[in-house]
């Protein structure tokens, strides 16, 4: 079975370029050319009938919800409900990242539970199953990274995070720095690190990185290149382990896309608002502007509790400065495992942050919303602002919960209203239909 990257490198436009395209409101031979070029994918493994969603250059920027289980809060029926609620909230696509109880059963479910692409970082799997069996991750054997890669393609997983970027040579770069403010707090990242100096071997994705490609060719997933040295504090961001293995993974980014297979770099986990479009500047420089997956980021370390908020802000950045697929972070981010509220309230935030992101990405059509809602807003019509608001039902039961006195104002300012007052004055130029 042809991949679809290959497909599109032969001309051909299939019906998840199609699809996809409608939704963008751009022509499929513009998706076409783009996955061709590496610079679009569209996750969408044939074992799950997942709606096709396009990531990547020119396409609105997506949000990704992150969820799954620990080995201290394991309920399988509370994480599809996690699921469902991310996907309703509108989530784009979805990754399971259960390392606790049955891992099968829980991808398996959630799989079959929604609609959106599902991604996963399988040496979770494989490290748990180490633990398990050896009492020990580091006795992982190897064979069964791929053993796991390919099961979880198996059971339908369109997108996976892997961390073939980590070698030798960047544990090295780590060295020499003198190890790190905020350590390491990538769970894949730091099991292969630890892995490697265990056994002093190379890190087998990166060494047989040929291999990982052609699992994921087999069911037309895309390879997520994992960021396993991200940075976990802002006074770690940019530092040269995590730039080596960003390079790295530009390279793989490059290779794995000569093969025929789809390819997305991930981002960095702590950076500040200042050095965002430097970040992704030279991951676009570097891949020939392969989609880039950012972990928010997240603009400070202070605000545990807070932490969508400060990586709401720095999401906004990111795909400002063009990146395509964004990881949603909850309030429980630092502290716990989110609950189902928190879900909703992630992906929520990270929806109202790529909106302004895309604002600024597309100043045409990215700003057509906001001029209609501006329009609303100034003509009181507040069933037009709640059908255009990105939540309007919401901001609905906001409303609703104090009505006012005057029925076309609100309880904010009642006769004084600004806006009732103003248009009074303006109500010619109104019914002319002006545009200012
Ligand atoms: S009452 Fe005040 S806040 Fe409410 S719509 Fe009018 S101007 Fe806006």
């Amino acid at each position: 079975m042809a991949t679809l990257v290959e497909l599109a490198k032969e001309g051909i436009i299939t019906s998840e370029m199609k699809e996809v395209a409608k939704v963008e409101g751009v022509e499929p031979r513009y998706i076409q050319q783009k996955m061709a070029l590496g610079q679009v994918i569209i996750p969408a493994n044939p074992q799950h009938k997942a709606k096709p969603v396009g990531i990547g250059k020119g396409l609105w920027t997506k949000i990704n919800a992150s969820i799954g289980t620990s080995p201290d809060i394991c309920s399988i029926a509370e994480e599809v409900a996690k699921a469902l609620a991310a996907e309703e909230a509108g989530a784009d696509t979805l990754m399971d990242l259960s390392v606790g109880g049955d891992l099968d059963r829980v991808r398996q479910e959630i799989i079959a539970a929604v609609k959106i692409p599902v991604g996963s970082v399988p040496l979770y799997q494989a490290f748990c199953e180490a633990n398990r069996k050896y009492g020990a991750p580091n006795k992982l054997d190897e064979e069964l990274l791929f053993d796991v890669i390919e099961k979880q393609c198996a059971d339908g997983i369109s997108f996976m995070a892997i961390h073939c970027g980590i070698n030798l040579y960047t544990i090295d770069r780590l060295k020499r720095q003198g190890y790190r403010y905020g350590g390491l707090v990538s769970k894949g990242g730091s099991s292969m690190v630890a892995w490697m100096l265990h056994n002093n071997r190379e890190n087998p994705l990166y060494e047989q990185f040929d291999r990982v490609v052609n699992i994921l060719k087999r069911y037309n997933g895309v390879l997520s290149l994992g960021n396993g040295l991200r940075a976990g504090a802002i006074h770690d961001s940019s530092d040269r382990a995590q730039i080596q293995e960003l390079v790295i993974n530009c390279e793989l980014a490059e290779i794995g896309l000569q093969m025929g297979c789809q390819m997305m770099v991930e981002g960095p986990g702590h950076v500040p608002l200042d050095e965002i479009e430097a970040n992704i500047i030279l991951q676009k420089r570097m891949s020939n502007d392969a989609p880039y997956y950012m972990l928010g980021p997240i603009a400070t370390d202070v605000a545990p509790g807070f932490d969508h908020i400060a990586a709401a802000i720095g999401a906004a950045c990111s795909s400002r400065y063009g990146a395509d697929l964004i990881c949603y972070i909850t309030p429980a981010e630092h502290l716990a495992l989110p609950t189902i509220e928190d879900v909703k309230t992630g992906v929520k935030v990270a929806k109202v942050a790529v909106h302004i992101g895309d604002m600024n990405k597309y100043k045409d059509k990215g700003r057509q919303r906001d001029l209609a809602i501006s329009k609303a807003r100034r003509d009181l019509d507040w069933d037009a602002q709640f059908a255009l608001a990105l939540y309007g039902n919401e901001a609905r039961k906001i409303r609703e919960a104090r009505q006012p006195s005057l029925a076309d104002t609100c309880t904010m300012c009642g006769s004084f209203c600004a806006l009732r007052n103003a248009n009074i004055h303006f109500q010619t130029a109104l019914a002319q239909g002006i545009k200012k």
